[in-house]
């Protein structure tokens, strides 16, 4: 007898001459998530299990945050033949339970001596017999012990969402610009749920931003990594840029100036780690350089798409997602950001695109850019090779 890991997976996107393609993603994401957990997977019978790791709760947090997986269930894998020893089993695993149950039983064994209705009969009478608190409910159950009987008997009586999405590296990549706010960790996550490989480009202003807001930011991306597996971070050194944009151009541009030097480095970086598209935390009017005509203008200094799945949702809302994925408590840590140190009193909220180019032409952008991308410290992660508790 054995604790194993059920694992469903979403079947949307099976259909069709794509799904070897994705299964062997999906099972190589699931055996690195538990790799350091000494987890051992295999595929049978349209699902994945899971067996030999160290830590049920740890494999589990694991395994549910893998992309394109549906539901994980812990159950039970034992000896087939001996049934009262499976009722027993089911029995003690209801043990903490309260409220209606009910059994449900498949069959893949053909040949063994009991049938569906008759497994449900015995174990549900087994059950109820030895755990006085629970009532029996066939229609609305509290609680659903499923009995399988395959080349073993599996018992599982738990259900876990999973992250659900599109496996990892189906769907192309991009590079999210991901500074230490709330939002772009959110709207990397949004993007990468649907299967797209992720790189980071985080922008530095050392020393007006210290050394613990990098820390914080290669969390986030770690954090990221929990969902993502490897991701390579990019940190550009972005003073100097900041330093010459607040000295040579009219102070209601400069943010807006230097966000359109963010979006011609990050594509620059993009390219070179074969990225086709950027991706932002940004919601349309959210501040000053969120604006229609804002977001216009740094859109022209691009010619990849710019994605921005964050777009009409409200800070609530993405806060709601931050929580939920686990990226919150870090972001609201109280490191300053880049974008903070230099800002202007007046930013312009209706800037017009000729104008922040004419204002950009005192300085030598392609100089900047080139010592940007040039300096740029690159940082591979991957949380799934983390040991626990390290
Ligand atoms: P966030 O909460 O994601 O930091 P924000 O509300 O603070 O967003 P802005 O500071 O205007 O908004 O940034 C808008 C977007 O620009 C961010 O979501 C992020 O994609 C990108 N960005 C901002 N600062 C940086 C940075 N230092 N490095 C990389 N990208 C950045
Ligand atoms: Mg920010």
């Amino acid at each position: 007898m054995r604790d194993i890991l059920l694992v469903r997976y979403g079947e949307v996107f099976l259909k069709g001459q794509n799904r070897p393609f994705f299964m062997r993603k999906l099972v190589s994401h699931v055996k690195e998530a538990v790799s350091s957990l000494g987890g051992r997977v295999w595929l049978s019978e349209g699902r994945i299990y899971v067996s030999d790791f160290s830590d049920l709760d740890e494999c589990i947090r694991r395994v549910t945050r893998v992309f394109g997986l549906h539901s994980v269930s812990p159950a039970v894998e034992m000896d087939k033949e001996d049934f009262a020893a499976v009722c027993e089993e089911a029995s003690r695993m209801m043990r903490e339970m309260k409220g209606s149950f009910k059994v449900l039983a498949r069959r893949s064994d053909k040949r063994y001596p009991l049938d569906s209705p008759a497994i449900m009969r015995e174990a549900g009478g087994y059950i109820l017999e030895h755990n006085p608190q629970l009532t029996v409910d066939v229609n609305h159950p509290d609680h659903v012990m499923t009995i399988e009987i395959r080349d073993h008997a599996y018992l599982s009586c738990r259900r876990i969402p999973a992250v659900q999405g599109m496996p990892m590296g189906t769907n192309g990549r991009a590079c999210l610009l991901l500074s230490g706010g709330i939002d772009s960790p959110v709207a990397g996550y949004m993007v990468a749920k649907r299967g797209v490989e992720l790189c980071c480009v985080h922008y530095h202003s050392f020393p007006y931003t210290s050394e613990r807001a990098k820390e914080k930011v290669l969390e986030l991306a770690r954090l990221l990594s929990e969902y993502c597996g490897e991701m390579t971070v990019y940190v550009v050194p972005f003073t100097d840029i900041q330093m010459k944009i607040h000295a040579g151009c009219p102070d209601n541009y400069t943010t807006l100036i230097m966000r359109r030097f963010m979006m011609r480095i990050a594509e620059r970086l993009a390219r070179e780690a074969g990225a086709q598209a950027l991706v932002t935390g940004e919601s349309i009017g959210q501040v000053a350089s969120q604006t229609m005509e804002a977001l216009v203008c740094t859109d022209a200094v691009v010619e990849m798409p710019v994605f921005r799945p964050l777009i009409g949702m409200d800070k609530s809302e993405i806060i709601e997602r931050a929580e939920a994925i686990g990226t919150f408590e870090t972001s609201s840590l109280p490191y300053e950001d880049c974008c903070t140190v230099f800002t202007p009193k007046h930013p312009a909220t209706k800037p017009r695109k000729d104008l922040i180019a004419a204002a950009e032409k005192a300085l030598d952008a392609e100089t900047l850019i080139a010592a940007a991308v040039e300096g740029a410290e690159k940082i591979v992660l991957n949380a799934r090779k983390d040991k626990k508790d390290e």
